[in-house]
């Protein structure tokens, strides 16, 4: 805890054609540390002219990197994962610093993004192209080609993890890119946009626009942008993906998320504890994995009672890091307050937290245990993103199921038991894209694909994965037909 650095970065720009550019809005958004409620660096909220300036330098690369072959450019990618290994301690400071997460967090948020960065090194044989002979002499070749300048808007939970969901198999694949990170979290991105480009990428491929809105509303319309990646608030997702879609772009949108993990007697005592406790306060429950409703059905009381010490015994600083922001912080205590007065039980308080020395300003919350919460409460329905666990005690399983499928959003579900037929029902009905059998955070690893269902993702397929270069891609068929051997060929056979 105490390792993390304050550092002050001061007035930070857009990252364009290989460079810190000067943005032309008179805007600028602060950019406050969560560990010391100060500010750390602004960065400009940018118009659509600094948009339009960096889609048209995007375009001048794109020529010149689409047509250079894919070894060179997975080569870059061999480059840029020594570099972030190489630079871990750094980066996971960056992200400590204006995310608020522990190092630790960080660091292991870092090692998921670069999994992604492995699989796009592996490309030359993923894409290595289909080709046969589909009639006598006629050949079909298949081919993944780049679709040109595309975009990546991103939010404040993973500020690197998300962005590496996207960018490695974006520009490996041909294309040229802009990222819009979180206007909270940008500073992470900019590190990435200075790696890359002593990994050897060539200017203009990866560019940074910061900013908010406006630059999110100018990437879903401008009219040289050709696909639109967006991970956040499924509200946002949603007007992102209808604006974007509605002018012909290509846009996978991912979304906010209420998880639910079903709790059945026979379970492993101590790693289901273990278990529902990283899920839902893992990165302080900021992140659209964390399963925040735990279903427990029938005698659970042993395993919540296990719980509970464990719950105890989190350090605040060293098993979980700070809120976002003071307005986050707020929201989430609203909802703990309005949960008590409807009549739920609070297993574990973390309204007052002890913060680490040295840290006093911080966003704190500790732990919080909700216990007998019904499943039309808010604290149950709602996407709280904080370290809230609400649990809902029902009689049977099918009554669990009910709950986990009502529930609107589709990410993840997880189950603990000891049972097979416990596990596989589970398995074969939840709701979600990602299930967990006994793991609380089923997040795929590469080359599986990430993404959920329902309101949890706007569009077609996943972000990573195979998913996420057919995403990034457009496939061209070449249908040949090969003359007859004439002379003077003849007169070798
Ligand atoms: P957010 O939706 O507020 O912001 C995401 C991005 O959208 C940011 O870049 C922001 O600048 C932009 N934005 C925000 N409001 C906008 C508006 N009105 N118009 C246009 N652009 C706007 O999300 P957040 O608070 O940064 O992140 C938390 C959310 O992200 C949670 O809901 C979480 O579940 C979700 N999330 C989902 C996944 C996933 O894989 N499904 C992963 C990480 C986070």
């Amino acid at each position: 805890m105490s390792d993390i650095k304050y550092e002050q970065f001061g007035e930070r720009q857009n990252w364009v054609n290989g460079k810190y550019e000067r943005s032309n809005s008179d805007r600028n958004i602060s950019v406050l540390s969560p560990y010391f409620d100060q500010e750390i660096a602004t960065v400009p909220d940018s118009n659509y002219e600094d948009l339009d300036h960096a889609v048209k330098v995007a375009s001048s690369a794109f020529l010149e990197w689409s047509r250079l072959n894919i070894r060179d450019r997975s080569e870059i990618m061999f480059q840029f994962k020594r570099i972030i290994e190489a630079n871990l301690n750094e980066l996971a400071n960056i992200i400590a610093l204006d995310n608020g997460k522990t190092l630790d967090d960080a660091k292991a948020s870092i090692m998921r993004g670069k999994e992604v960065v492995e699989y796009a090194t592996s490309l030359p044989n993923v894409l290595k192209g289909d080709s046969s002979e589909v009639s006598n002499g006629i050949t079909c070749t298949m081919t993944h080609e780049p679709l040109g300048v595309v975009a990546g808007i991103t939010p404040f939970n993973f500020p690197a993890m998300v962005p590496l969901w996207m960018i490695p198999l974006a520009i490996t694949t041909g294309n040229c890119f802009i990222l819009k990170p979180s206007e909270q979290t940008p500073l992470s991105a900019l590190k990435i946009a200075e790696y890359l480009k002593e990994a050897g990428l060539p200017d203009g491929v990866f560019n940074v626009l910061n900013g908010s809105k406006e630059a999110v509303e100018g990437i879903c319309d401008h009219p040289s942008i050709e696909a639109v990646a967006f991970v956040g608030s499924s509200n946002v997702a949603n007007i992102v993906y209808s604006r974007s879609t509605s002018l012909g772009k290509r846009a996978l949108c991912l979304g906010g998320a209420k998880n639910h993990m079903i709790v059945v007697p026979d379970a492993d005592l101590d790693s289901t504890a273990k278990g529902l406790l990283a899920s839902s306060m893992g990165s302080a429950g900021q992140r659209c994995m964390a399963a925040s409703v735990a279903v427990g059905v029938s005698d659970v009381d042993h395993i919540i009672d296990q719980l509970v010490n464990e719950a105890n015994s989190y350090v605040l600083g060293k098993d979980m890091g700070t809120i976002v922001s003071k307005s986050a912080l707020e929201r989430i205590s609203e909802y703990i307050d309005e949960a008590e007065k409807m009549g739920a039980k609070v297993l574990v308080d973390g309204r007052s937290p002890t913060p680490p020395k040295g840290y006093e300003e911080g966003y704190w919350l500790g732990v919080t245990i909700l216990d007998h919460i019904q499943s039309d409460w808010p604290c149950a329905k709602e996407e709280i993103f904080g370290p809230v666990l609400s649990i809902i005690r029902t009689n049977t399983l099918e009554d669990a199921m009910k709950i986990e499928n009502n529930n609107p959003y589709g990410n993840a579900t997880a189950v603990f038991t000891t049972s097979g037929e416990v596990a596989r029902t589970i398995s074969e009905t939840a709701s979600s894209g990602m299930v967990g059998i006994n793991i609380g955070v089923p997040v795929p690893r590469e080359p599986y694909s990430f993404g959920g269902w329902n309101e949890s993702k706007y569009g077609h397929g996943d972000i990573t994965g195979k998913s996420g270069v057919e995403f990034w891609t457009n496939l061209k068929k070449v249908t040949a037909r090969w003359p007859e051997s004439t002379e003077p060929w003849k007169k070798y056979f």
